[in-house]
């Protein structure tokens, strides 16, 4: 890149989350300078499509007036304060109403935090909280899903089930177990129906607890839809069974609905696609239609009792974040809840998202390197395979899924590759049909560029 240029200064001195280094140090960024709707440009002005909502996170897309009006009022009203030794504020305060009052599953309580690993890494501390609590300090093993997203912090990293965020961080911490990934196209046996392979994966989970011994297990963490892992839509009855698993041994259950949440698979949350009953809920990105970076973990009465004893009893409970429910990205969160409800967001997402799963089906369905398309509401994914009888993968080394990005970017689409060569599809929800048109037009052109390129 030319000397003083954007993607030079950033060569020079910007560490990127999620990227590789060297790489980078040849290659360079995208520089993203403005957006609109579910539109960006660059600083060249090449504008693109945004096809997974920057990290399956801008809701209302790159714009919207009233988000800004909310930050800039309660800027001037109160840019700050805190919620420690029970300071309060009213953002916080109507922002916790509304989720609650929204909840998937009686809830009592709302805690903040900033991201989706704050809210994560908080809930593991209030389980461990609430079982020593209760004077059992040994039920403290947590159990998620290979292939599971929750995040990168100490804790939250070792709920991940992702190779490449426990290789050289010395992670899963001890008492961090994951069990096999509910995706029926590569995990099931020959023969298998979805029925017989989710039952075969709650007597996995059954066999892991009684392995373990009960008494020490306290609780189950999962994504409704796993996102970052591959996009994967469990079984229908997938749910229905881990749950009697865990009420049978007295296991709390953790949704993560950092990426399903507030309407991304066609309900306001990915619980309610799926039958889930947590008594922990965890949730971010949407929440503030990431316009300002705020999280939540919601407990219900059960957990909530927990922490006001061993609160009551130690003197405190002691954890929270210096910007915990921070007054303006809870302004913002709150506007964000209404516009929402006033737009109708869920119901578009219901006319939309069928519109796209059938697209994307339609149209890369029988392509000879489209493996698999899943997906439900507006998340979704193809996944690229050398073999398609086989279904076997490209050797993960060519960074096939990359190249296809890479492709994408070019024909003007922002696509974002999982691991196992898989194209996420998860954009802002205000996405029109004529908008998923050319979205899906665009990455069809990268994909013929891509047969192309493996011909030659
Ligand atoms: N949980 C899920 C399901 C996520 O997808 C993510 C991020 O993508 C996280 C947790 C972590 O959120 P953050 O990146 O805000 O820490």
């Amino acid at each position: 890149p030319p000397r003083n240029s954007n993607a030079a200064r950033d060569i020079a001195s910007v560490l990127h989350p999620y990227t590789d280094h060297r790489l980078h140090q040849q290659a360079g960024p995208v520089v993203i300078t403005r957006g609109k709707g579910v539109r960006v440009w660059d600083d060249q002005g090449k504008e693109y499509i945004e096809a997974v909502a920057g990290l399956w996170c801008a809701a209302l897309g790159f714009d919207n007036e009233r988000l800004v009006q909310a930050a800039t009022a309660q800027m001037r009203r109160l840019p700050f304060y805190h919620a420690f030794t029970a300071k309060s504020h009213e953002p916080m305060i109507e922002l916790a109403e509304m989720l609650i009052e929204r909840a998937p599953a009686p809830m009592s309580k709302a805690f903040f935090a900033n991201s989706g690993s704050e809210a994560n890494d908080s809930a593991v501390k209030m389980i461990w909280y609430y079982n020593n609590a209760l004077g059992r300090p040994r039920k403290k093993k947590i159990i998620s899903r290979l292939r599971a997203y929750h995040g990168i912090t100490v804790a939250s990293g070792s709920l991940t089930g992702l190779p490449a965020n426990h290789k050289l961080f010395d992670l899963p911490l001890p008492g961090f177990l994951h069990v096999s990934t509910p995706h029926h196209y590569h995990g099931a046996q020959p023969g298998e129906t979805e029925e017989q392979f989710a039952t075969r994966l709650a007597e996995e989970l059954e066999a892991v607890i009684q392995r373990e011994g009960p008494e020490t297990v306290a609780a189950f963490w999962a994504e409704p839809v796993m996102g970052a892992g591959g996009v994967i839509v469990p079984p229908a009855t997938y749910f229905e069974k881990i749950q009697a698993v865990l009420r049978r041994h007295d296991v709390l259950l953790v949704a993560d609905e950092v990426i399903c949440g507030f309407g991304r698979t066609g309900n306001y949350w990915g619980c309610q696609s799926f039958g889930i009953q947590p008594d922990i809920l965890t949730c971010a990105k949407a929440l503030s239609a990431s316009f300002l970076p705020i999280s939540a973990v919601l407990i219900n009465d059960k957990v909530f009792e927990g922490i006001a004893e061993g609160s009551h009893s130690v003197g405190t409970w002691g954890h929270g974040f210096t910007y915990s429910g921070h007054p303006v990205p809870a302004a913002v969160a709150v506007e964000a809840l209404k516009i929402y409800d006033e737009i109708g967001l869920l119901d578009h997402v219901r006319r939309v998202g069928p519109y796209m799963q059938k697209a994307l089906r339609e149209r890369f369905g029988d392509h000879p390197l489209v493996g698999e398309v899943r997906g439900l509401g507006l998340i979704a994914a193809i996944e690229l395979v050398e073999d398609k009888a086989a279904r076997r993968n490209f050797d993960p080394t060519r960074k096939i899924g990359l190249r296809l990005a890479k492709l994408g970017e070019e024909h003007g689409v922002i696509l974002r590759a999982l691991i196992g060569d898989t194209i996420a599809f998860s954009p802002p929800l205000i996405i029109t049909e004529a908008e998923i048109d050319a979205m899906l037009d665009r990455t069809a052109a990268a994909l013929d560029a891509l047969t192309a390129e493996l011909r030659r």
